[in-house]
């Protein structure tokens, strides 16, 4: 595979412009065209020469669109193909207030959770933060948006893998992707989940980058946890938390704890209440959801008056929670249900 030009952010390709014996202007119209989500063959501005000197050491374009399905409530799924034909997947959700795209961060995925279709194959390899930020620049180009308009408000880090498990490239891609000049998405708009890497927990509070942190609880012992989220082996709830208090102690931003309601695994009205009593007084936010049946592994959702009792009762409890829509739940919409489909057919 050849290099990827979104990896370049503008000074980097200043340099690399001015390296190549270009005039300087060239870095920024270049620069516009990545911004806009143009295959580097398609940069108007550009000469065809500086063009085909480019492709010789960077790839056309680094993914492109190969699928697109539309729920019934309007979510949008999406296949990419990567330079190497390696395949990852997307989201976008349309609300009232904006658009929230949710991109992956890796090729497959190593935590081996239960419920996940993501992990079934193992990770593949990390994506590079361009490879990240080409998500976002093609889906908001094929919305009709510019890097001015918008048609992508919100990003989240909930498409496969393990954000912290790629964590130099991950956070160069909310850097970049936050850049002014650029598509300029802001950290407050960027929710980045990780299923509880602590020691990375820790090092993202340092980053300053106001990111919104969601953790995936799932449960609310660390036996029971262990159960379908095999990290919870390394690192305890306890200490989790920790690294949550950290977090918001460096960032002032409140923390999000995804819950997917389990059949059997941990629904029950004990699980609430023990629930409360971890996070009680806790700067935090609980979203439930119910689980999207993966149909290669064994777990069952738990039914939609399980979930609103839970709800109701985290609630009572003190705890702020909402219980999300499965949004897309028609066309395979939780996490690496699709590639998984691609892949098999
Ligand atoms: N690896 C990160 C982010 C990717 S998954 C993490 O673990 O947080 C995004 C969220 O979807 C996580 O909370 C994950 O646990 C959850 N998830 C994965 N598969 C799911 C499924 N089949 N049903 C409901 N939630 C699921």
């Amino acid at each position: 595979m050849k290099e990827i030009i979104q990896d370049y952010n503008l000074k980097q390709l200043s340099a690399l412009v001015s390296e190549m014996g270009e005039k300087p202007f060239r870095a920024k119209q270049l620069y516009d065209g990545i911004m806009r989500g143009h295959n580097l063959s398609d940069i108007p501005a550009l000469p065809k020469a500086f063009i085909a000197q480019l492709l010789e050491r960077f790839e056309d374009c680094p993914l492109e669109i190969v699928k697109t399905l539309t729920s019934a409530d309007g979510t949008e799924k999406y296949l990419f193909r990567l330079a190497d034909g390696n395949i990852i997947e997307g989201v976008l959700m349309k609300y009232k207030y904006g658009n929230t795209q949710c991109v992956s961060t890796q090729v497959g995925c190593r935590m081996g959770c239960k419920f996940c279709a993501s992990t079934l194959g193992g990770l593949v390899r990390n994506l590079s933060s361009g490879e990240i930020l080409s998500q976002v620049l093609k889906v908001n180009a094929l919305h009709g948006g510019t890097a001015a308009k918008r048609q992508v408000t919100n990003v989240v880090l909930m498409g496969s893998g393990e954000p912290l498990d790629n964590y130099e490239n991950v956070v160069k891609f909310v850097r970049d992707m936050a850049a002014e000049g650029g598509i300029n998405i802001s950290p407050r708009n960027v929710s980045l989940s990780t299923c509880g890497l602590v020691p990375k927990m820790y090092d993202l509070a340092e980053e300053g980058l106001p990111l919104n942190l969601t953790v995936s609880l799932h449960n609310v012992t660390d036996e029971e946890r262990a159960r379908t989220m095999p990290i919870a082996k390394r690192y305890k709830i306890s200490e989790i938390l920790d690294a949550c208090s950290n977090y918001f102690q460096k960032t002032g931003r409140r923390y999000i704890f995804e819950y997917s309601l389990i059949e059997g695994e941990n629904s029950d009205e004990a699980h609430a209440k023990a629930l409360i009593a971890l996070l009680k007084g806790r700067p935090c936010h609980v979203n439930l959801i119910r689980l999207n049946e993966v149909k290669e592994r064994k777990l069952m959702a738990a039914s939609e008056r399980g979930a609103q009792a839970f709800l109701k009762t985290l609630t009572e409890g003190g705890i702020s929670a909402t219980l999300r829509r499965r949004m897309g739940a028609d066309i395979g919409g939780a996490c690496g249900q699709l590639r998984i489909n691609f892949i098999k057919n």
